[in-house]
């Protein structure tokens, strides 16, 4: 009787205290899934907020853990500043364009990676390594296809125009290059310079890696017109959204996209 007594009491506490280990977990879960919803809800109503960034970039982070399908490589960096115009250097005009054709292509869930994401280079200050490190960290991706971004220079401070270099025997390059030249085109950006061949002019990186390479060189600094797209942080986007797009429908014709 007195036990019987005791039990019931356990019971009546239990109940009284919420002690059930079931419904504790289900609530931890509904909170948990609460503020899920809340964070997704910031992130799209909110894309500029600090929280947002922060899971754009975890989830970046997640994709650059995945094979990359294309391997970026910004020219110069570091001590190479690259060309240089009215205090202008090559080196942080490519690397911005670079990172933005990167964002572009991991929007469309096609992983990227970079030879350098920074002005900090893994290489030394020898253009021989440097050029050969590039193409190192290229191959050891397994990445399918390999892009420079380079700006032109001439001496005449003249130019104007977009053009890629590649190896006019290798009819994946050639078939890259068109595809991200028709992207380009439809902005009506600058002079389409076309598709000039690497036999007239060896370029190292395109010759050690060993998947598709291209290398675009994406305008003039010296050219107002030019410099008036990749300076100007909407325009740049705009114009690394066509080349991201030609470098997808590469992928999409090597069966490797979607
Ligand atoms: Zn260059």
């Amino acid at each position: 009787m007195a036990d019987k007594n005791k039990r019931a009491t356990r019971r009546e506490k239990r109940k009284k205290y919420g002690y059930n280990p079931v419904r504790l977990l289900l609530l931890v879960v509904i909170e948990l899934s609460i503020l899920l919803g809340l964070l997704i809800f910031i992130s799209i109503k909110y894309p500029d907020n600090a929280i947002s960034k922060a899971i754009v970039e975890i989830a970046s982070e997640y994709t650059e853990t995945q094979t990359p399908l294309v391997v970026l490589d910004p020219g110069h960096g570091g001590y190479d500043v690259g060309s240089e115009y009215m205090g202008i250097y090559e080196k942080d005009v490519v690397l911005a364009l670079a990172l933005d054709i990167g964002d572009s292509l991991q929007k469309m869930s096609i992983p990227v990676t970079y030879t350098r994401n920074s002005d900090v280079v893994s290489w030394p200050e020898d253009e021989v390594k440097d050029l050969s490190e590039r193409a190192v960290i290229a191959n050891r991706s397994k990445a399918k296809l390999f892009v420079s971004i380079h700006t032109n220079a001439t001496e005449t401070k003249t130019g104007y125009g977009f053009e890629i270099w590649a190896n006019g025997k290798d009819a994946q390059a050639m078939q890259l290059s068109n595809l991200i030249l028709n992207q380009v085109n439809v902005l009506e950006y600058t002079e389409n310079r076309g598709i000039k061949d690497v036999a007239t002019s060896p370029i190292q990186v395109l010759e050690e890696t060993n998947m598709t390479s291209v290398l675009v060189e994406a305008g003039f600094l010296e050219s107002e017109n030019d410099r008036s797209y990749l300076l100007d942080d909407v325009k740049r986007k705009v114009l690394a959204d066509q080349i991201a797009k030609g470098i997808r429908d590469m992928l999409v014709e090597m069966k490797v996209y979607p």
